[in-house]
């Protein structure tokens, strides 16, 4: 199935559309007697005249197959200038079959920058509820203002996604999605999961179902069109590149290459992911989303193309010699080619480096071997250098890490060299903590993080949340939503810290 192109308004609104099939009655797919939208709508990167529209046909979301008949269906959408639908812009259908889970993905074009648009979907008698999308401004436009939310790892039995209720009353323009959308294992803590680990493309499919069925979720995702990449959870924990974890329920590589095949391909027709459908292990996710002249967004991927960890079975330890050979990598030679290319012909005011996990030196123990976390960047310091030395040479001034993984908030000085405090500050980054993940592991070495890293400016373990960024061409803001317990339906959230980065100056707090 590829992505259909959305065509110019043509045929009847979605109201007075013929039942699916109704036309064609020898080929008709059975009608469906439940509501098939459970999993909400989505949208995401944005163009400046197009946006992705994402849905997937699952009358019983975590049953195999979404408790669809195996029959393809088309799904009709249409998008609209205004909340109610009343000026549709854009409609057509695209197809829904069983190969893809019943997931529907729309490429519309021919929509004007820098604005609003509604959209919703039409299967027989069902109709999709209405959200909210944008397109991006065109590329020669300036002094523009953004505001977008950072967001991540969203352990479904850890807690409540109240930081997604407040993302979506917020009125954020774009969402970024740094990973861990699902985890592959379920359990009974706050919420339960008791969907048994995701191995196979069904069991996949059925615990990013589960996920979906959250109410905030959706309405987070009916807020704002959001730009996504995945970490490692969306196949297995702290998998590098073709090698599963230690202790992994797929040790076995072909198995392993099977699985990521699987998570992979689950999580492509979840996403309203641009491109088609991938039929093996690999799947490109790296890309550039430009907003305009005022930021460049390089989505890294540092999962799929990463070399193995090879200083010792541990996420914590010392770093032996061969995380200093220049053969290792997090990107990959080409995505790191590609992103050197990126930095380099960028005219934006900001390029920003979408990724997963912690970029910035954090020493526990400072020294070599000392003690780092060896799944973050700090594992592969001759890969991170290469990434600091292209940003020295192209982009010393305006350049902003955004991270997740680690289930703790964290802003710091994205420093040249990190062993030299005095070296040159080229930006910053912003971890943003989990929507819902556990972060106590961490509050034990907050205070060696703080002490060991000058370059580190904030740190709290204790609360999940999100951040909200408001980037302008000569300020970057960052306010922490944090929220006060999980654990709690409806808890409060408020802004814990914020922020302030000029563009070519240092990290201040506001
Ligand atoms: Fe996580
Ligand atoms: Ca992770």
């Amino acid at each position: 199935m590829a992505a259909a192109v959305g065509a110019a308004v043509a045929g009847p609104a979605l109201l007075d559309a013929p039942a699916v099939g109704q036309t064609t009655a020898r080929h008709a797919p059975p009608p469906l007697p439940e509501d098939p939208f459970t999993l909400g709508v989505a949208s995401g990167d944005p163009l400046h005249n197009g946006v992705m529209l994402w849905t997937r046909l699952a009358p019983e979301p975590t049953v195999d197959g979404g408790g669809m008949p195996p029959h393809p269906y088309r799904v009709r959408w249409e998008v609209a200038t205004d909340e109610t639908m009343s000026r549709v812009v854009r409609r057509g259908a695209s197809p829904a079959d069983a190969a893809h889970a019943h997931s529907v993905h729309v490429d519309v074009r021919g929509l004007r920058p820098d604005r609003p648009y509604w959209y919703r979907f039409r299967v027989g008698d069902h109709l999709s509820p209405i959200a909210r999308t944008r397109t991006a401004p065109a590329p020669y436009q300036r002094r523009l203002t953004l505001d977008f939310g950072l967001v991540g790892c969203q352990r479904y039995t850890s807690g409540y996604y109240t930081a997604y209720d407040d993302l979506a009353a917020a009125d954020v323009d774009l969402v970024v999605h740094s990973g861990d959308y699902i985890y592959e294992t379920g359990g009974n803590s706050v919420r339960s999961d008791p969907l048994p680990e995701s191995i196979t493309l069904d069991q996949y499919r059925n615990r990013h179902a589960l996920y979906r069925t959250d109410a905030a979720l959706q309405a987070a995702h009916a807020t704002a069109p959001w730009v996504f990449t995945w970490d490692d959870h969306e196949v297995e924990n702290n998998y590098t590149g073709l090698v599963p974890e230690v202790g992994s329920s797929t040790p076995d590589p072909a198995a392993f290459v099977a699985r990521r095949a699987a998570g992979y391909r689950a999580y492509w027709e979840h996403m309203p992911m641009r491109g088609p459908a991938p039929t093996g292990p690999d799947l490109r996710i790296h890309r550039r989303i430009r907003w305009g002249r005022l930021a460049d967004f390089l989505v890294l991927d540092t999962r799929q193309f990463r070399t193995d960890q090879t200083c010792g079975t541990n996420d914590v330890g010392g770093r032996c010699d061969a995380a200093f050979d220049p053969a290792t990598q997090v990107l990959g030679t080409e995505q790191e080619r590609w992103l050197s290319r990126g930095l380099r012909t960028s005219t934006a005011d900001w390029a920003v480096l979408a990724q997963q996990v912690v970029f910035s030196q954090f020493a526990f123990v400072p020294g070599n071997p000392g003690i780092y976390n060896l799944d973050q960047w700090d594992g592969y310091p001759a890969a991170r250098q290469r990434v600091l030395d292209m940003l020295a040479a192209d982009r010393p001034h305006d350049t902003v890490v955004l991270t997740g993984d680690i289930h703790a908030s964290f802003v710091s000085d994205l420093k040249a060299d990190y062993d030299d405090p005095a070296s040159a500050t080229l930006g910053a980054e912003f971890v943003g903590t989990s929507i819902s993940s556990d972060g106590s592991a961490l509050n034990a070495v907050v205070p060696l993080i703080l002490a060991n890293n000058p370059h580190v400016r904030y740190a709290n373990a204790q609360k999940r949340g999100w951040v909200k960024h408001t980037v302008r061409p000569h300020e970057w803001r960052a306010d922490y939503r944090l929220v006060d317990d999980v654990s709690v339906m409806g808890a409060p959230v408020s802004t814990a810290t914020s922020w302030v980065l000029p563009r070519g100056g240092q990290l201040e707090s506001a």
